[in-house]
């Protein structure tokens, strides 16, 4: 590829300065949330580092990743899937409350089309490097992704066959089903007369321009009309169910289900809201529940009750929707697969999951629990298996030598992590 010899070739990128100096606040934050009980009086946790330089909630225009080209170019070429799959960090020295770090990012390479067991898919590498006031390194990461293809997999047996009703996807569609699958409801709008419309055509029915764009609806609404449907039998579907003409409050109808209550409990004139549901490995549909309807996850108990350490020596962690949430807003990482349960699933993941800054932190957490008065030089962590609310995650782990630790972290699904600490020399 061109354009990656281009990236790798063009070298560090300038630096950015990090949003905020090392704080105590922030240190604070994620030790709470992680659980970590470790004394970092005037010093960071190395684990912490990328947190230093994380955007936060808006991101500025010049925070672009080193990587972001090539994703975009495998993206239109199909490889729409995306997993980490390594995070290394190597720590020259710890960081002080009060100093100022910046950051600076360097593509590294891509590798492929490789046959995973996700799919066909190509390694994107990039490396990301802190630096203090003197221009002096502390800490730099290589971070991996595998971009594949997603695999076309036969449908459950539950749906009595493919799923059939498939949205034809066209020119003047496509940013609908995208929308959907970035967990968003788009309405087209004319670029010129600003009229919406849906459902999405080539051409304004009010104007005849040619030109549109669209708008993310709020997702609010109320039902116009619904039939209830009882034959005949669609597959994957269990009837009877409602299905809506919803008005958003933007002015424009659209169908769906409605979701989250007995289909003779939806009256016409009743808000609703909306809700992504996933019919299948390929297939997310934007629906609608009423509007006060509970939200899916349950209540839970504060993250500081929700850790436990059992007798045997690996640490075990309830992964309660409270922990997932904290953790991540701890580390300042707001995408929405963290903290919103319909994002996720519209996203095609089970729940809300945890983020890879919380879980080479939680890898830090259980080797200086393990190895005490140690200090880190570097975590080496590979990614397996999402590690969903709901879950446990037990970190145990096996000395190496004096200087190596080995961690392996599992969920029900398998091995989330297995990871590699490696410790400075004794002061
Ligand atoms: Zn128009």
């Amino acid at each position: 590829m061109a354009l990656a010899g281009r990236l790798a070739a063009a070298g560090e990128r300038p630096p950015l300065p990090c949003p905020d100096p090392v704080n105590a606040a922030m240190i604070r934050n994620w030790t709470q949330a992680l659980g970590d009980t470790g004394t970092w009086d005037d010093v960071a946790p190395p684990a912490m580092i990328q947190v230093w330089s994380m955007p936060g909630l808006v991101r500025r225009p010049d925070q672009k990743g080193a990587a972001d080209q090539v994703l975009g170019m495998l993206d239109a070429a199909g490889y729409t899937g995306i997993v980490a799959t390594n995070c290394d960090q190597t720590y020259d020295r710890c960081v002080k409350v009060g100093e100022q770090l910046s950051t600076r990012m360097r593509f590294g390479g891509v590798t492929g089309p490789k046959r995973t067991a996700m799919g066909e898919g190509y390694f994107v590498t990039w490396y990301q490097s802190w630096y203090d006031e003197n221009d002096e390194r502390v800490a730099e990461m290589l971070f991996r992704v595998l971009k594949f293809r997603p695999g076309k997999r036969p449908p459950a047996a539950s749906t009595g066959g493919r799923y059939p009703l498939r949205p034809a996807v066209g020119k003047d569609t496509a940013f609908f089903w995208d929308g959907v699958n970035a967990g968003e409801l788009r309405i087209q709008r004319c670029a010129d007369c600003g009229t919406l419309r849906h459902p999405p055509g080539p051409m304004c029915p009010h104007c005849h321009s040619l030109n549109r764009d669209h708008v993310v609806a709020s997702g609010r609404g109320v039902v116009h009309s619904y039939v209830v449907h009882h034959h005949p039998p669609v597959p994957g579907r269990t009837p009877p169910y409602a299905v809506a003409v919803v008005e958003l409050e933007e002015g424009v109808r659209i169908v769906g289900n409605v979701n989250g209550c007995p289909p003779d409990q939806v009256r016409v004139g009743m808000p609703v809201r909306l809700v992504f549901e996933r019919m299948d490995d390929e297939l997310v549909l934007p629906q609608w529940t009423p509007a006060d309807a509970p939200p899916p996850a349950p209540p839970s108990p504060p993250a500081a009750t929700a850790v436990a350490e059992p007798a045997s020596g690996g640490l075990e962690i309830e992964l309660t929707p409270t922990f997932i949430i904290s953790t991540a807003i701890a580390t300042r990482d707001f995408m929405p697969v963290h903290h919103d349960p319909a994002q996720a699933r519209a996203q095609g993941s089970k729940d809300i999951f945890v983020n890879i800054l919380t879980s080479i932190g939680l890898v830090q957490r259980y080797a200086l629990e393990t190895v005490r008065d140690a200090t880190p030089e570097s975590i080496e962590v590979r990614l397996g298996a999402p590690a969903y609310a709901g879950d446990t995650l037990t970190l145990t782990g096996d000395r190496v030598d004096d200087r190596t630790l080995r961690v392996r972290g599992a969920v029900s699904l398998g091995d989330h992590l297995t990871a590699t600490v490696r410790f400075k020399e004794a002061r």
